[in-house]
């Protein structure tokens, strides 16, 4: 049996879009923070968010939003978990593997079970460790670090990633045709 491992942020969950939104819950307005779509994987590299260019603003913002629960407001991508359950269903080992260090509360498994995605593992941690055939991520030295080691890799066409190592697909659609069964 072949495993592909599948990330949360930015993968499935549309962490971009839940912190732009809590950002405007915050009080600031498109005028003042536009929060465009980030073209580098560190959103502080993109200008127009309230932590443009500054690190330490930007884990004051992440930490601030998970603390007022985040993780359980992203919203899925379409056709994600319709997708997983295809994988699934073609013999696939689907392990979810997040690198989220702040999930104090355990809502990712609730969030995952709640929006409907089956999975038969969940992995939290360093994911350049694992070696499954398949991973499917968002952040460029992850699959780069990935690839180097003969992994299949899989990611979003995100600005920030379209560029990185392994195969872009633009719909959750798309990704079990990509991988096709895996007996
Ligand atoms: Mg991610």
């Amino acid at each position: 049996m072949k495993t592909v491992c599948i990330d949360i942020d930015n993968t499935i969950a549309d962490y971009t879009n839940g912190l732009r939104d809590y950002i405007r819950e915050c009080g600031h307005g498109e005028d003042e923070c536009p929060c465009p779509e980030p073209t580098a994987y560190d959103f502080t590299l993109a200008g127009g968010w309230p932590f443009s260019g500054d690190p330490k603003a930007f884990t004051w913002w992440h930490t601030r939003a998970v603390a007022d629960g985040l993780y359980s407001r992203e919203e899925p991508y379409a056709g994600a978990a319709e997708a997983l359950d295809q994988l699934h269903d073609a013999g696939w080992n689907v392990i979810m593997a997040t690198g989220r260090a702040d999930d104090w509360r355990g809502e990712s498994q609730r969030w995952l079970h709640r929006n409907g995605f089956r999975f038969d593992g969940y992995y939290n941690g360093d994911k350049t460790i694992l070696t499954p055939d398949v991973l499917i991520d968002d952040q460029p030295a992850t699959l780069e670090a990935m690839a180097a080691k003969g992994i299949t890799v899989l990611h979003p066409d995100h600005a920030y990633c379209k560029t990185a190592p392994g195969r872009t697909f633009r719909r959750w659609a798309a990704v079990p045709l990509i991988l096709g069964g895996a007996r």
